[in-house]
Order: C-alpha cells, then structure tokens, then sequence
C-alpha cells in the first residue's frame, strides 16, 4: 500500500443516491487497501451546471422565473438524494444549507434580470453552486457510510487569476492554501471532499476553470498535495479508442502518454478536460481514469512521455476523436506569395477577438493561410480580418476571406505516428475509400496526433473509417508499477 491519491468523481458517479452510496463503497475499499490517504474531489450532479446557467441566461434576458423553478427542482433533486442517503439528524443540518444556496442563487437572477445583463464573473458564481451543493451532500453521505469525511470549498484552496469562465490557477499560492488547509485535513486521519471546478481570486471572488474543470481541480489538488497518483472515476472504461457514443466498437486503452491523452482531450475528446495533465507534469505524476460503474476494470494509466516501459503501447494510431461546429477560414490570394507579415497581422486581427484557433494549416503555394475556429465565432474573426486587409483586399492582394462553416475536425492521434513512416497515408486512404472529401490537413508540432477537416455531414464516417485503423493488438496485458495494484 501507498501514500496519498486525490480521485474525483464526475457528474454520473455523483448524480444520484445510488451512484453516490456507489462511490462511497469505492473510497472505502480503496482506504482500506490501496492507500493511506486520499482527497476527494466532486462534480455537480450531471446536468445541475447546464441548468444553473441556463436559469442566469434567461434571467438575462427579462425572465427570472425560470430560474425560480430551477432552483425548486434542483432542491427537490438533492433532497430526494439527501433522504435517501441520510437520517434526520443529518437532514436538518445539511437541507437549510443547501436552501440558502439556492436562495443566493435565486436572488442572484433577480439582479441580473433587472440587470438585463449576465456577466462572466456573475455567471462563474452561478456555475459553481452545482459543485458547493453536492460536496456538502456527499460528505454527508460519506459520514454514514463510516467515512470521515468532510466538505471543502475549492475556493480557499485554489487560487486563481480573474479570467472567469476560464481561470488559470496560481499553483504557488494554492501550494500554500493546500498546505494550510488540506494537509493538515488529510494528516489528522480526515477524508476532504473538495469542490471540483472551481477556485477563487486571491481577493475571494468565485472563478471557474472551464467547463468540464474538475478533472482539472483534481490534477491542481493532487500536484500540490503531490500525491503518489490522480485518479478520475468517470462513467466509462477508461479512455476509449473514439467516443464510444459515436463508434460503438470503441475499445478502452491500457495506457496512453500524457501528451497523447492531452491531443485527444484538446481535439474534442470530452473524457478529460484539455488542462489536466499541466499541474501533474513536473512532477510525473500518473493519471488513471476508471469506471465508477465497473470498478474492476483497469481503466487507463497515463504517464509520461518519457516513460520507457516495456509495455509502453506505442501503436502510430491509438484513437481518433472529433469536433464538429467548426468554420474554416481561409485567406486567399496572389498577391500574398512571399510577402512577409501576413501570418502575424492576420493571427493578431484573431486574437485580439479574443478567439481561440484550433488548427492552421498552409498550402505550400502560400497563396492561402486557413485556420479553424468554432463556428459562433467566426462572422467575427472574417470582419475583422477585412478590416485588418482592407487596403490589400482594395489592391487585390488578398482575392478574399472567407468562411466554410459547418465543418469537423477529425484527429487522430498515437506517440508512434513519429517514428512510422505512412501513417498519413494510411488515413488518407481508409478516408479516401470512404469517399470522404478532405479539406485540410495539419500535424500537431508533436508530431503524435494528425488532424483533418471535412465536410460536418462527413464527420462520423471519418471518425469510423480512421478508427478501425486503430484495431491492432495492444502490447502487454501486465499492469504498470507504480506503486497501486487495481483491485
Ligand atoms: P464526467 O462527468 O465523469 O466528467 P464526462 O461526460 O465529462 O464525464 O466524460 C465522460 C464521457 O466522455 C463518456 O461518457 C464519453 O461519452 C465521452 N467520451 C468522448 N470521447 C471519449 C473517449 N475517447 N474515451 C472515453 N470517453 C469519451
Ligand atoms: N460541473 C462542471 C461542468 O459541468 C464541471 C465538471 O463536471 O467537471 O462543466
Ligand atoms: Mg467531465
């Protein structure tokens, strides 16, 4: 046996009464063999984050009943839960908290229907009430099932910048506030359930890192906890060959790298949140994702990079993953060949939009420079492309810009495509057989993932065709070492 995990539990694991006396067992059972300690981080209930905003938005836009009813039905869910699982004793003290937690978030509405305005900051203190509701529900479930449990706010421990919506933690300043808060927690023989997905500025006001961000919180907790491991139990086997909604024929991976998981993550795979892996990098932590439904199952074992295993699955092409809604945008024209500057001022006219670009690539020609956006954003990126070339798009320099929307971005992904010749090649064909059309191609600068955009319609017929590419044998049945045995 170990030292310290922290695992965290994703909306489905945490989602019900059921699922939740579920994942008390698995904290029990791995206490009482797989480690000395651990911390504990968890989700909202599945769908309480997409209501909460739901209910700020349409408070913005004049109707603040809906998020009266809201919060009604979020207390009638957590109750049932809270009843289920716990006695009357418990009740009495944990059904006012969570009332006063949905009544700040009611009040909280109201404003912003007289506001007529949602704001970034008011709405990251909307999102994370769905997480600082449930942490105190499942301490309290953990209590009675022999834990000894106790909810924490994320927001005393991970500090954060004031970018809401998206924060980037201050891992320093959370080093210290874990020091202070969490270790002593852990040492004294506690069990901390944390809120996943949020944090707080260093002024104490409320941020959140990102959709999905509490795969994140527990990589931020586990580095500065340094724990011996980061577990995230989520509601399939692992992380699988494709999304299994998508290809029902996806299998789960034994092991993947750090950099290949966080390629698969940034090109849509929803399985990790694109962030993870940054806290636990320096130190070299493993990551495992597992199912909270099969507990049994291995799940798959990241690690990094350099980890030079014998069982290391070093196949060119381990999974392919896709993001639809996307426009490609293209720049074009004659005059554009061998004329420097263009790239930075068109990347800058981008950026200052404040839009993330997904993927570039360039025709060796340079008569053209495309680049992939989210499909909301790009009736903003073309004008402000033709406000930054309108004396080249007057001279002709630039023919046009333009936007193909409605398209996917197909990524394939696997740490051996850079030493194996005709890999992109095999994709292109298995595509090509397909009939589906390619309309750019790029490689990430790492060289382990190969992305193309086709056609929105021809996505999932991508998706499959290059996925039954990934159907060879996985080196190795046996286990990494490293220091946890699965039960
Ligand atoms: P959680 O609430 O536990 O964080 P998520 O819904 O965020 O769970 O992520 C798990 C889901 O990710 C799976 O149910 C699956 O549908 C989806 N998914 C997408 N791509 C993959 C993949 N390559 N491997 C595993 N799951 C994937
Ligand atoms: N509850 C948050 C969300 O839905 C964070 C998470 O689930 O990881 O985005
Ligand atoms: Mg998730």
């Amino acid at each position: 046996m170990a030292g310290t995990l922290t695992m965290k539990f994703g909306g489905t694991s945490v989602g019900d009464a059921a699922a939740i006396r579920r994942t008390a067992g698995i904290v029990r059972q791995v206490l009482a063999g797989q480690a000395e300690q651990a911390a504990v981080v968890v989700s909202a209930m599945r769908g309480v984050t997409d209501a909460l905003l739901g209910g700020a938005q349409a408070a913005a836009q004049g109707d603040p009943e809906r998020a009266r009813h809201l919060a009604e039905d979020l207390g009638r869910r957590h109750g049932q839960a809270a009843s289920a699982l716990l006695e009357e004793e418990d009740l009495e003290c944990l059904i006012p908290t969570l009332d006063n937690l949905l009544d700040g978030y009611v009040r909280l509405c109201e404003s912003i229907a007289v506001l007529g305005e949602a704001t970034p900051r008011a709405l990251d203190h909307v999102a994370g009430l769905g997480e600082r509701m449930n942490a105190r529900l499942v301490a309290a479930a953990f209590r009675r099932q022999g834990l000894p449990a106790e909810a924490v706010d994320a927001t005393d421990l991970i500090v954060t910048d004031a970018r809401f919506q998206n924060a980037t933690p201050d891992l320093e300043a959370t080093r210290r506030r874990v020091e202070a808060h969490l270790r002593p927690l852990l040492e004294g023989g506690g069990l901390p359930v944390v809120t996943g997905f949020i944090g707080a500025t260093s002024q104490g006001v409320p941020t959140t890192l990102g959709r999905g961000g509490s795969d994140y919180s527990a990589a931020i907790l586990g580095a500065c906890l340094d724990c011996d491991e980061v577990w995230i139990w989520t509601d399939v086997d692992g992380v699988m060959s494709a999304d299994p909604r998508l290809v029902p024929g996806a299998r789960s991976l034994r092991t993947l790298s750090y950099l290949e998981v966080s390629e698969l993550a940034y090109f849509g795979a929803r399985v990790l949140h694109p962030k993870t892996i940054r806290p636990v990098l320096e130190r070299g932590i493993p990551i495992r994702v597992k199912n909270t439904f099969n507990p049994d199952h291995p799940g798959t074992l990241i690690l990094p990079d350099d980890a030079d295993h014998p069982t290391a699955d070093r196949r060119p092409l381990k999974a392919v993953t896709a993001i639809p809604d996307i426009s490609l945008i293209t720049i074009e024209g004659k005059g554009m060949l061998g004329v420097p500057g263009i790239a930075a001022r068109a990347f800058g006219a981008v950026a200052r939009t404040g839009t993330n670009v997904l993927l570039i690539s360039q025709a060796s020609s340079e008569q053209s420079i495309c680049f992939a956006v989210q499909q909301s954003q790009a009736p903003r990126v073309v004008a402000a492309l033709e406000a930054e070339f309108e004396r080249e798009l007057a001279r002709r320099d630039i023919d046009r810009v333009w936007s193909r929307d409605g398209v996917t971005i197909v990524t394939a992904v696997g740490a051996g495509m850079r030493s194996t010749p005709g890999v992109a090649g095999r994709v292109f064909s298995a595509t090509g057989a397909r009939g589906v059309n390619v309309l750019a191609i790029a490689q990430g600068s790492s060289e382990c993932s190969l992305s193309l955009v086709v056609d929105g319609a021809e996505g999932e017929e991508a998706v499959r065709a290059i996925h039954a590419l990934t159907l060879e044998a996985e080196p190795g049945e046996a286990e990494f070492e490293t220091g946890f045995q699965n039960s």
